[in-house]
């Protein structure tokens, strides 16, 4: 039987048109304010010690227009060109080393999991190598503890059993049911 979507879902499924909104209002708010590009890499590095790297995909103007490009490309070619944009950002290098130690995590629940494969298929890491990155299996690269994760939330959307939740996750009561790397 599927779980009911949580709010964490619905905002999930709207992270396209969440990212559009607030990337938009903010590329317009440091263009009106003339405010430095300093203080948004401290902005963007700083909430990412509560919740990791969301600023990516959930606030970026550039990466809308990374996403744009992907949701165009005809192969996984401009997947690739999106880690490159990260790579270039010191937001995302700093949120992204965030990751590990922020607030909020993904947690896996093994007890409900359905070995069903579909959160691993939405997320573009086990994509682009299967070999390396599982939110779910035992002994692979856990994707949403890694650098790269970008919080898109896609697995938490899919998982159709509720296996997969972000939420605070302090060290008191994070390890139970994190996935190993
Ligand atoms: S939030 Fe989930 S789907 Fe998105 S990048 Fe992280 S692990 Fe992958
Ligand atoms: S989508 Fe959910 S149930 Fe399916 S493998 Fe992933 S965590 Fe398990």
């Amino acid at each position: 039987m599927t779980k009911k979507p949580t709010f964490i879902k619905h905002l999930a499924k709207k992270r396209a048109l969440i990212q559009a909104i607030v990337g938009i209002s903010l590329y317009l708010i440091i263009n009106y304010f003339n405010i430095s590009l300093w203080w948004v890499l401290g902005f963007g590095s700083a909430i990412g010690i509560i919740w990791g790297k969301v600023f990516c995909r959930w606030m970026c103007p550039l990466g809308i227009m990374m996403e744009l490009l992907m949701k165009i490309s005809p192969n996984d070619a401009l997947k690739g060109m999106y880690q490159y944009h990260k790579i270039g950002c010191p937001i995302a290098w700093i949120s992204g080393l965030l990751n590990k130690v922020s607030f909020y995590k993904i947690q896996f629940n093994a007890d409900t999991c359905k070995n069903c494969g579909i959160c691993d298929s939405a997320c573009y890491m086990p994509t682009l190598d299967k070999q390396k990155f599982s939110l779910y299996k035992p002994n692979m690269v856990n994707p949403a503890e890694n650098y790269s994760c970008s919080k898109c939330l896609q697995c938490v959307a899919e998982c159709p059993n509720g296996s997969l939740t972000y939420k605070l996750s302090l060290p008191t009561n994070s390890k139970k049911h994190m996935l190993t790397n």
